[in-house]
């Protein structure tokens, strides 16, 4: 097996100065925040994290329960990547608990340094926004606590006291007011979105010889599909993979114009831009008067999308009042024989699994591709045990961190996934997360393996039979 140690070069550049670009006033104004650093920013956000521990008992919990056993710090592929000790999950959360220590009890107020609490000052922000996006939230650590500990919340907690003074970054800002904007995250205006779907359309035909419709803003179809917008602009296998099944079923769907995308940015930002960003499918949903909404492929999308009824009131408008992910949906077709496959048309494929985290540590989404590959292909090959399931890895891009500014540190974080894969002998690695889709690839070529990326469904498709 390839050891994990961190390559020197990436050890060398991997390190607390690279940080995301910081946001920009124009998306802040869109996604309502604070333009620029708040006055009295240090006051302002030890109140907004009072208000957090009032309403998350859990975030309480986390604050006050570490024993610092250690047990999770190696398992942070950030820190088995870079070899950096602040991207050890429990030296990340302790960069809030030093702070929780100094503002919310009694020994850190009287003792401050003594007792390890800090002053939320210029430095510590800095650490904040440096390793607070540094951490994909995907919860592989709190798998290995004894105590639960979920750092990925603690993320989240301090990504929403940054947002409310003002600092959050480019990227992620950028994704969530884009959606505001057009409807989805890489910016696809309406009149693009239907091009694409007729281009690819035409794409079908050539493939099939079949008329395999891309539908949008159909109203009353049973389907409402909100897939990441990359499937409609670069996973374009996929895009047409979900066209194929629904034409294979004979069940009538639709993307939306108003709302073309699963992904949900504001998980990576603060609550209140979660929550709006999820409104807008269930909008799109009451507006076409569809009978279902369905999730693409996307991870974030579906721990987002799992949320809901919680966030977004009860789906009981739907005849399928709950949400269902696109794997779900399949593997339950598969069940009943809807469609045939011959398996021979993926023989030049050996194929393995890569788990999302959020479907995989946060949306109960672990059999069902699984199932789809099966039945799909000869040739299916899991990775070592440790780091599939609720044990995978993440791509090293997740939690908002795809962007270019900090590749060395997701090159790093992708190397224990990497060296899984290449352990299997897999030229195919299968993978329902738009994100995933678009990490993957450069990780691959970064670290020498040669496996392609693909979706579910594509190779679904490839062995189905029309
Ligand atoms: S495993 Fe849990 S209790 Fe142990 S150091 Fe990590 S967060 Fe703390
Ligand atoms: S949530 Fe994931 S990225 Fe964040 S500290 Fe834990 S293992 Fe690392």
């Amino acid at each position: 097996m390839t050891s994990i140690i961190p390559a020197p070069d990436l050890l060398e550049d991997a390190t607390a100065k690279l940080t995301c670009y910081p946001a920009k006033p124009k998306d802040l104004r869109q996604i309502a925040l604070p333009l620029a650093r708040v006055p009295n920013w240090q006051q302002k956000a030890i109140e907004k994290f009072a208000e957090l521990l009032r309403k998350y008992k859990s975030l309480q919990v986390y604050m006050d329960i570490c024993a610092r056993c250690g047990a999770c710090a190696d398992k942070c592929q950030f820190f088995l990547g870079t070899g950096d000790p602040n991207n050890m999950p429990v030296a990340r959360a302790e960069l809030m608990r030093s702070v929780y220590r100094r503002y919310f009890t009694p020994e850190g107020r009287m003792f401050g340094a003594a007792v390890d609490a800090y002053d939320f000052d210029e430095a510590m922000l800095q650490k904040w926004y440096t390793y607070f996006y540094q951490c994909s939230e995907c919860r592989r650590c709190s798998v290995f606590c004894p105590y639960g500990v979920d750092t990925a919340e603690i993320t989240m907690a301090a990504r929403e006291i940054m947002a409310s003074i003002g600092v959050a970054t480019k990227y992620v800002t950028e994704v969530v007011a884009k959606v505001y904007q057009l409807g989805n995250n890489l910016g696809i205006p309406p009149p693009a979105w239907i091009d694409n779907c007729q281009f690819l359309e035409e794409e079908l035909k050539a493939q099939t010889g079949k008329d395999i419709r891309l539908p949008v803003d159909e109203q009353g179809a049973q389907v409402l599909l909100v897939a990441p917008s990359a499937d409609n602009f670069a996973n374009t296998n996929t895009m047409m993979a979900y066209g194929i099944l629904f034409h294979a079923l004979g069940v009538s769907w639709t993307t939306s114009t108003y709302c073309n995308e699963g992904g949900n940015f504001g998980l990576f930002l603060d609550f209140q831009n979660l929550k709006k960003v999820n409104q807008r499918i269930v909008d799109a949903a009451r507006q076409l008067k569809v009978k279902q909404i369905i999730w693409g492929e996307c991870g974030h999308a579906w721990r987002a999308g799992i949320l809901t009824d919680t966030l977004n009131g009860p789906l009981d408008f739907l005849e399928v009042p709950h949400p269902v992910h696109i794997c779900q949906y399949t593997a339950a077709m598969l069940k009943r024989g809807a469609f045939k496959l011959d398996k021979t048309a993926n023989d030049d494929v050996r194929v393995t699994y890569h788990d999302p985290c959020n479907p995989a540590r946060a949306g109960q989404l672990l059999e069902e591709p699984r199932e789809i590959l099966r039945a799909s292909c000869n040739h299916f090959v899991e990775m070592r045990p440790d780091t599939i399931r609720e044990r995978t890895y993440c791509c090293g891009a997740g939690g908002g961190l795809l962007t270019d500014e900090i590749m060395p540190i997701r090159m790093a974080g992708g190397k224990p996934r990497a060296e899984a894969c290449r352990a299997t002998g897999a030229n195919v690695m299968a993978t329902p997360c738009a994100i995933c889709k678009a990490q993957l690839p450069e990780v691959m070529k970064h670290w020498k393996v040669d496996c392609e990326i693909s979706g579910v469904h594509d190779l679904l498709v490839k062995a189905m039979v029309l």
